[in-house]
Parts: C-alpha cells; sequence; structure tokens
C-alpha cells in the first residue's frame, strides 16, 4: 500500500482532527502523526472509536456540539488548523430526522468555525460529500457541477460549506472541502478499518455476507437506468483519502477557497461490487433485491482533475482489488470491528 505524501510540519504546526476516532477521521489522523505532526483529536466517540486514535495523538472526548467546551478545548490546546470529519453521515437516518441531522452538522462546524476564529488558527478543512450534487445528470462530476444535494445529509454538508465561504472571507482563516465519493478499504499495518454499528455501507455488507456473518445482501433497487439497473459509485480507498487531506493541508499555507471532488474516476454497480468480493474471496454470496432506498442518486463518479493538476494526488490504492482485499483482511482480523481490540 503507497502513501505518496512527503510532508514536513513547520514548527509550531499543530493540527485539531475533529471526529478522528471515526472511519476517515482515523485514517487522516493517523498519517499526519506519522509525517510528524502534532495532532490533537477531539471526538464524543458516539460512532468513533478510542482504538482508532494514534497513540500519538493527543485525545480530547467531547461532544463538538457544545459551544463553550469546543472554545475552551481550542484556547487550551491553541491549533493552527482544524479538519472537521465529526457529523451524522448516512443517507437514510437523515430522512427520518432531516432537521436534527442539519441542527447537528452544522452546530460542530459553526462551534469550529467560531473557536478557530477566536484562537488565531490559519486553515479549516472541511470533510464533505458527493452528496452535495444530488442526482447530477453529467457525470464524472466536476467542482463546477451544480450544488443540489438530494437528501438532508447532503444538504447538512452543502450548509457547512457554505460557513467556510464566510468564515473564510471575513476572517481570511483559509479553508478547503473535499468531497468525498465512496471511501473505503482499510489500513491493515496500522489496525485501522471500517467498522460502523449498525453497517450500512456496500462494501462492508457484502464482505460480512461473505464471511457468513449476514446471511446475504439486500439490492436497494435494480430498476435504475444503469447497464445492469443498480446504483454506480466511485470507490476511493481511505488512504488515497487520507493522502489527500495531507497534500490540501500543505496547499492551504499559502493558498484558500480549495474545492476538490475526491474520487478515483470509475465507478462500479452494486452487482459489479458483489461478484468482485465474489471474485477476490471464493465465497458465493446471496442476494436479495429490494425497493430502492430514498435519496441515493443514480450515479456518483468523480472528475479528479482538480486535485491532479493543482496538488499532485493520485489516487494509488483505489484499485478495486487493493480496496476490497484490504477491507476483506480487515473484516477476518476484526470480525467485532474494534472491539476485537479490547
Ligand atoms: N446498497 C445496497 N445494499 C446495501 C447497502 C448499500 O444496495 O446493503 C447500495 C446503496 O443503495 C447505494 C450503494 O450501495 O446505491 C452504495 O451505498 P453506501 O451506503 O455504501 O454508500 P452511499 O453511496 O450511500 O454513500
Amino acid at each position: 500500500m503507497a502513501n505518496t505524501t512527503r510532508a514536513t510540519p513547520l514548527p509550531n504546526e499543530h493540527v485539531l482532527v475533529a471526529g478522528g476516532a471515526g472511519y476517515v477521521g482515523s485514517h487522516v489522523a493517523w498519517l499526519l502523526c506519522r509525517l510528524g505532526f502534532k495532532v490533537t483529536v477531539l471526538d464524543d466517540l458516539s460512532t468513533g472509536h478510542r482504538h482508532a486514535v494514534p497513540h500519538s495523538a493527543t485525545f480530547v472526548h467531547c461532544d463538538a456540539r457544545d459551544t463553550a467546551l469546543v472554545s475552551r478545548v481550542f484556547a487550551e490546546s491553541r491549533p493552527t488548523a482544524v479538519m472537521n470529519f465529526a457529523a451524522l453521515s448516512l443517507v437514510g437516518d437523515s430522512y427520518r430526522n432531516p432537521i436534527g441531522y442539519i441542527a447537528h452538522n452544522l452546530t460542530i462546524t459553526l462551534n469550529l468555525a467560531k473557536a478557530a476564529a477566536e484562537t488565531g488558527v490559519s486553515s479549516f478543512l472541511l470533510s464533505s460529500t458527493a452528496s452535495i450534487f444530488g442526482n447530477e445528470a453529467s457525470q464524472p462530476i466536476a467542482e463546477e457541477a451544480p450544488v443540489r444535494p438530494g437528501n438532508p445529509y447532503g444538504e447538512s454538508k452543502a450548509m457547512c460549506e457554505q460557513v467556510l465561504r464566510w468564515l473564510e472571507a471575513t476572517t481570511g482563516i483559509r479553508t478547503a472541502a473535499l468531497r468525498y465519493f465512496n471511501a473505503s478499504g482499510a489500513l491493515l499495518s496500522s489496525n485501522l478499518g471500517e467498522a460502523h454499528d449498525p453497517e450500512t455501507h456496500l462494501i462492508p455488507i457484502v464482505i460480512q455476507a461473505a464471511l457468513g456473518l449476514r446471511d446475504g445482501v439486500d439490492i436497494f433497487g435494480d430498476d435504475y437506468p444503469t447497464a445492469d439497473g443498480t446504483c454506480i459509485r466511485d470507490y476511493v480507498h481511505v488512504l488515497d483519502l487520507a493522502d489527500a487531506h495531507v497534500k490540501t493541508l500543505l496547499a492551504l499555507r499559502t493558498a484558500g477557497g480549495l474545492r476538490y471532488n475526491i474520487g478515483s474516476g470509475r465507478g462500479y454497480s452494486v452487482r459489479q461490487i458483489v461478484h468482485a468480493v465474489e471474485r477476490e474471496t471464493g465465497h458465493r454470496i446471496p442476494v436479495r433485491r429490494r425497493p430502492r432506498r430514498e435519496g441515493d442518486p443514480t450515479t456518483l463518479i468523480a472528475c479528479n482533475d482538480r486535485i491532479r493538476n493543482e496538488l499532485g494526488w493520485r489516487p494509488v490504492n483505489s484499485g478495486l482489488a487493493t480496496i476490497i482485499g484490504s477491507a476483506w483482511k480487515w473484516h477476518v482480523n476484526h470480525p467485532s470491528g474494534f472491539d476485537t481490540l479490547r
């Protein structure tokens, strides 16, 4: 597994990673620590895992919706940069509680932005999502595509991006938003991987079915206008995502207003993922046809030209075999997720 960033921290450079015990946040915190950055992880552990936080990071157990508490953490730890991964991120859940979802994600970003402005932070990077684009007809999706979220979760992230715009315009804090397509895969050398409870994401679900931990895979809709009728997504390895964060952090030393779509640039249907896991693991996976899941766009494929051209990023670990192979080994070694490490 390769990562391409060779970064040296500046003296006093200190990154506060909100949500750094979660899936993507923990991989980014791990890479920052490995490169020698000073890292503080702030997480309420509602969905994240204490075992996923790197040993060399300072850990603060904190609900980032608490405005006064966040301000106090910033005043005491004096970070120079902020990365925000702390959010509710399930499309289906966001329909059951749309206002709660938007309030939750927006409150966290507002609190972090306020504390950043109060304490002289110089850069702010937001974990955003392809969901801000909704059911975009033109694929692959470039950064210029209209922001038209198709579900409350995507709307909450689009609103957080607006907060960044005004934070930058009024305080001079340089900002970036990275719109991930489908984060996937694991970092075996560091015991990091994807563990949600309940699990809703396709690749871990298919792998759990291959392992016999569930009796099959529900396919949410096979009547979409695609070759096999199932939705198409762009799967990007979490280590490539981490690399994109570090490259963006370095770019934020001198540039602001950065917006990048982060994906491999290739799309796979739900059925193709099931077949790929069958191929990689040698296990047959039963599937069941189910109705469409509310808010699912037909196709999401990233145009990644901008980050390639501006920052030299490459999705070097995002071949499907690498993604599925690493995820498979993580789940074999951690059948109970991070509880396996207790
Ligand atoms: N999906 C599915 N069965 C599942 C989980 C997901 O058919 O058990 C589909 C889902 O409808 C979507 C794709 O797989 O089209 C990717 O879903 P996931 O939840 O992994 O990521 P999302 O694209 O929602 O961020």
